[in-house]
């Protein structure tokens, strides 16, 4: 039951993405949720850091997307250095918002990761959409306080799914 929770892949930081195992897999597009996965919620603009790793993806020719709920202000704003495809009032764990992203980007599901740091949102979403679901450690502790509750029973999951993976 909570399966649909689970990720395919749990990393510490999108600085560590499974680069290996994208390749096996196929995988051509990465969706990247913004606000604790690739930055904290409150920094604006993305620093040089993020940056090269944009690029660096870009290079090895993934087709990069950000898939945000937060407002448009905020997501093209961040977006601005990066210029990937960027989604804001994404909907998650609505699927609508990434299969359009999908399309537009020309990739199926199969080809497709989305990176996120929240298992009821990014994680949840990425399984009813059929695409590989990576999690990420928060950034930082400072969340929006209804992520805050969120954080609680995301542990509970997490520890679920860790006792499940040392079987
Ligand atoms: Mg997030």
């Amino acid at each position: 039951m909570l399966e649909r929770f689970y990720p395919d892949v749990y990393i510490d930081n999108i600085f560590l993405l499974p680069l290996d195992e994208f390749k096996k897999r196929g995988i051509k597009a990465l969706v990247f949720d913004i606000d604790n996965t690739v930055a904290p919620y409150d920094i604006a603009e993305a620093d040089e850091e993020i940056i090269s790793l944009f690029k660096f993806l870009k290079e090895q020719g993934y087709r990069l997307c950000l898939l945000s709920n937060n407002n448009k202000k905020r997501v093209e704003k961040f977006n601005e250095k990066l210029e990937a495809m960027a989604v804001y009032r994404a909907g998650k764990p609505g699927v609508k918002k990434l299969e359009n992203a999908m399309f537009d980007m020309g990739v199926t599901k199969k080809q497709t990761a989305l990176v996120g740091d929240q298992v009821f949102t990014d994680i949840y979403c990425a399984h009813k959409a059929g695409v590989m679901a990576v999690l990420t450690k928060p950034i930082c502790n400072r969340d929006q306080l209804v992520t805050k509750v969120k954080r609680g029973l995301e542990r509970r999951v997490l520890k679920a799914y860790q006792r499940r993976m040392a079987k």
